[in-house]
Order: structure tokens, then C-alpha cells, then sequence
């Protein structure tokens, strides 16, 4: 695999790849991989010529200082992993290259997008999100890019954002990968100790429950009901809501096709994120 740390010849390496005519498949992480970020770049192998993942954990992205300093960094890790997936570059910037002066990012407004869940619980993520991403665009000129659909909204953002610029890039929604017993892989959980690698479990077991009881709720019902268990259990609710796939509007009265559950909680420091179709998912 070949890591690039430099812009400068990142830039004359893309134009090489350019220069051929082979597609450029993209997967923007922030390291501490796991086979979630595994199995982005697999898809991208199948898809694309050439497959080049990053790993920048963007400082602009955290709108809380301690879990920017507490996210895990390892590389060496990181670089056996992308090496066992065949993964072709591996582009390590560092902040002052990525966020140089001539850098500047062109005035881009979420809308009502940015006023739920995330984007509602940490002001400013969704800026630094659209900044990095766009800015990494810039650079590797993807013809596509991969994300998951653990982080639903953020997937929802980068289309809105692609489109609205016009960028020539297919984004590729990707399936969640979850443990055997169904805890959704994170960097985050390496955080987690013993009882709360148990604990944070609910999570998923509520995603569960919520799909089994909608067909007896409203959104509104449900969404109290699941607020209820989480105060009898050992996590921290941040909040549950039901979206529209589409628009990620909030749903109160009835159900739409693909209705998502999106919950955020705190196991202990750890923010976990999850999500899940709950009704006529496709
Ligand atoms: P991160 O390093 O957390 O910024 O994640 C980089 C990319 O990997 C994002 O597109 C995430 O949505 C995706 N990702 C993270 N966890 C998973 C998972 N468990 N399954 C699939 N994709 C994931």
C-alpha cells in the first residue's frame, strides 16, 4: 500500500490516476478502523480501479474538546488492516495541509437538515463534516465515495452537500457492520470497558424492540415509551427519533415507507450512535 502524507504529492499522485483514466474509489475515515471501515473499502475495490482511504480525525468535527483528545489513534494498526483488504493508498494528511490558507470553503447551508439530532446535540459538527469532506473531495477527485449508514444523517448531509455544488461523485450508502450480538462496530467502542461493552447492548436491543412496536404506536407513543426504558437502564439517552429517510423530518403522527430510528446515548463518556429501518423497509 502506498501512504501518502504530503498534499503535494498526493496531488501529483492523483493526476498520475487521472492521467490513465482509472476510477478512484474514496473512503474518508478518522482512523482506529474496524471492519465497519473494512467493509467500505471492499465495496470500493469491487467498484473502482483504485481504492484510497484517509485518515484525518478533523478537530473542526468535534464540538466537544475531550472526545477529540480521547479518540483513538493507531495507526500501525490501521496500516496491517488496510493492507489485509488490499486497500491501494492510504492518505495520512495533517491538519495544517488540510486546512491551509489558500483553503476556503465555499458558503453551503444545511437547512432544517442541520437543525435535528446531530446537528441539533453538537453545533458546529455538521460544518466541520461538510468542510473536511468537501475539502478531501477537492483533493482526491473520488468518482465515487463510500459511508455508512450507521451515521444515517451524515450520509444525508454529504448527498445534499454533493449535490448542491454539482460534484461529479456517486455517494455510496453502505450497511452497517455489527458485532455477533448486534452492538454496531465503532472506533468509540474501544472506550467502552467490560460492564459497558454489556451495558451499551441496549442500544441495539431498543433499535429491535422499537421495530417490533410499531405497528401498535404512533412515532410520538413510541418514542416515549423507549425514553421510559432508557431511564430504567444504565445509559444516558441523548434522544430517539423517528425520521423521514428522505428529509429526516421528525415524525409525530404516523409512519412513512423506510422510517428510520435514530438513537444517540452515553455509555459512561461514551457517545454511542445507532440506527435502524423500522417500517416497510426495503
Ligand atoms: P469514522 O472513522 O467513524 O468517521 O467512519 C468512517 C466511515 O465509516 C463513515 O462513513 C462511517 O459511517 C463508516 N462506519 C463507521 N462504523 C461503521 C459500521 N459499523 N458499519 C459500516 N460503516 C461504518
Amino acid at each position: 500500500m502506498n501512504i501518502i502524507t504530503k498534499v503535494s504529492d498526493f496531488e501529483n499522485f492523483i493526476a498520475s490516476i487521472k492521467s490513465k483514466n482509472q476510477s478512484i474509489g474514496f473512503v474518508p475515515t478518522m482512523g482506529a478502523l474496524h471492519y465497519g471501515h473494512l467493509s467500505l473499502i471492499k465495496k470500493s475495490k469491487t467498484d473502482c480501479d483504485i481504492t484510497i482511504a484517509s485518515i484525518f480525525v478533523n478537530p473542526k468535527q468535534f464540538n466537544n474538546q475531550t472526545d477529540f483528545e480521547k479518540y483513538p489513534i493507531q495507526i500501525d494498526h490501521d496500516v496491517n488492516l488496510l493492507e489485509n483488504v488490499a486497500c491501494d493508498v492510504l492518505f495520512l494528511p495533517n491538519k495544517d495541509e488540510i486546512y491551509s490558507s489558500d483553503f476556503i470553503m465555499p458558503s453551503f447551508n444545511l437547512g432544517k437538515m442541520n437543525e435535528v439530532m446531530e446537528g441539533k446535540f453538537r453545533p458546529g459538527h455538521f460544518e466541520g463534516v461538510i468542510t473536511v469532506v468537501y475539502r478531501l473531495f477537492e483533493l482526491v477527485k473520488p468518482n465515487k465515495a463510500y459511508f455508512g449508514l450507521k451515521d444515517f444523517q451524515q450520509l444525508a448531509v454529504i448527498k445534499k452537500m454533493t449535490e448542491y455544488f454539482h460534484l461529479p461523485i456517486e455517494i455510496v450508502p453502505c450497511t452497517t457492520i455489527r458485532e455477533k450480538d448486534g452492538l454496531a462496530l465503532s472506533s468509540r467502542n474501544l472506550r467502552l470497558d467490560k460492564m459497558q461493552r454489556i451495558e451499551a447492548l441496549f442500544i441495539y436491543q431498543s433499535l429491535i424492540l422499537c421495530k417490533e412496536l410499531v405497528p401498535k404506536n404512533s412515532p410520538l407513543s413510541l418514542k416515549k415509551l423507549i425514553e421510559d426504558l432508557y431511564i430504567q437502564s444504565s445509559l444516558k439517552l441523548e434522544y430517539i427519533e423517528f425520521i423521514n429517510p428522505i428529509d429526516l423530518t421528525i415524525l409525530e403522527e404516523s409512519w412513512v415507507q423506510g422510517a428510520v430510528a435514530c438513537i444517540v446515548a452515553y455509555c459512561g463518556e461514551v457517545r454511542l450512535i445507532d440506527n435502524m429501518c423500522v417500517f416497510e423497509c426495503v
